[in-house]
């Protein structure tokens, strides 16, 4: 606890505090506080990680909220940098302007808009936008690109101010907001105010199913609030006067789901989705605690192993770095304890290079300094991108040098 943050004590979705410790993780410093030289002697406080189940609704959470303003308020991240994620929005406009068909000139609007990356397809498609995102910078820069932006937090009451102003909207939209959000159901009433009779609301999340079995843990920090999944949903949304119809899997982000949602009794039939999702959950159980114990056990051997294997190599004198500095990595480095072993990290961009990595101050440098310093072991603590760092670094493994993956198993290569 600090003075930044808070602790809620009960469910986000449905407010039970019917709630069960599954996943005690680390506490961790903000996993994307990457900072430069001169802020190297302020302290950056760490905040519990501990994951929670909600015993009634089934949803997974972390209860400390740090205060979104200290997390949000500058984002590092603009959308337009990845390739991939463009693409995806493209995508994402088209398959949702088909499937929903809005009349020319109704409102799409999207919430945490970014840079207005899939506000653009929107508009280019007929639709009249507008954005809502809470970082100043980025919303000036949406502004400055003709994607009219709030800079705000969404809510029911700027809900109903945008209702006013530019009318019911057809479409609203949020990707990976409802992970970030401690007020999701001011957020739902907000939706709800402003859906017009047969709008919908389309939502992108992580899904819980693919963090579980693909170990995707480390996905698990303070801007990810909640880890979703179908069931507690369903109730959630009916308690809000909302019903999710439809919903799909797909693979961004390493495993989301996308819902769809409309006005209670709307004009839309539930599709077999929702239920298929809902009896695959159940037949792994994952509104239960054991599936998530399991979890854990498993990153604990890991992490054992791992450990074993470093101070190994550090007892023969070895050299060891690591290579991706991102916010995954944060809570990676911090639950396995592993800052100790690294003389630096490795990462490809640019504005992350002489940062230091939150926390542990571990510096981040480019690629270069892998050919000046030579290191006999890079541990790929961006793990899920394994393939690529190793495809990208041949030269290095040609000159002898080692690759370890710590996950999904312990591999050294
Ligand atoms: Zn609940």
């Amino acid at each position: 606890m600090n003075s930044n943050s808070h602790r809620r004590d009960n469910c986000r979705l449905c407010q039970s505090k019917n709630l069960k410790l599954v996943l005690p993780l680390k506490p961790s410093a903000l996993a994307d506080s990457y900072i430069p030289a001169d802020k190297l002697s302020v302290e950056q406080p760490r905040y519990s990680l501990d994951t929670y189940l909600c015993l009634d609704c089934g949803h997974v959470q972390i209860l400390e909220v740090v205060d979104p303003r200290i997390m949000f308020s500058h984002y590092l991240y603009v959308t337009s940098v990845s390739l991939g994620l463009l693409e995806h929005f493209r995508q994402y406009a088209e398959e949702v302007v088909g499937a929903l068909r809005p009349a020319a000139g109704s409102l799409a609007m999207d919430i945490g808009s970014n840079e207005g990356a899939l506000l653009k397809n929107f508009k280019s498609h007929g639709l009249r936008v507008l954005g809502v995102d809470a970082a100043q910078n980025i919303a000036a820069l949406a502004n400055a690109a003709g994607i009219e932006t709030i800079a705000d937090f969404f809510n029911a009451d700027l809900a109903r101010d945008i209702k006013k102003t530019h009318g019911a909207a057809s479409i609203v939209t949020a990707n990976n907001v409802f992970a970030h959000s401690d007020v999701l159901a001011d957020m739902a009433d907000g939706i709800r105010e402003l859906l017009s009779d047969d709008g919908v609301f389309v939502f992108e999340v992580v899904y819980l199913l693919d963090l579980v079995q693909q170990l995707t843990f480390d996905t698990i920090y303070h801007e990810h609030l909640s880890h979703h999944s179908v069931k507690p949903f369903q109730s959630f949304f009916r308690k809000h006067g909302l019903e999710l119809f439809h919903v799909e899997r797909n693979r961004s982000k390493g495993g989301s789901i996308r819902g769809f949602v409309q006005l209670a009794n709307g004009p839309r039939p539930v599709s077999s989705s929702v239920g298929e999702l809902l009896a695959l959950e159940a037949s792994v159980g994952l509104d239960k605690p054991k599936i998530f114990q399991d979890l854990f056990a498993r990153l604990e051997n890991l992490k054992n192993d791992l450990l074993n294997l470093l101070r190994d190599l550090k007892a023969q004198g070895r050299t060891i770095v690591g290579y991706g500095a991102s916010a995954s990595v944060t809570t990676l480095v911090h639950h396995f304890e592993i800052a100790e072993f690294f003389d630096f990290i490795v990462d490809d961009d640019p504005r992350r290079q002489g940062l230091y990595s939150p926390g542990f101050h571990i510096p981040v440098l480019s690629k270069t300094a892998l050919a000046e310093k030579k290191p006999d072991y890079i541990v790929v603590l961006a793990w899920q991108y394994a393939a690529p760092i190793m495809r990208n670094n041949q030269g290095y493994a040609e000159q002898g040098g080692r690759f370890i993956v710590p996950l999904p198993g312990l591999k050294v290569i």
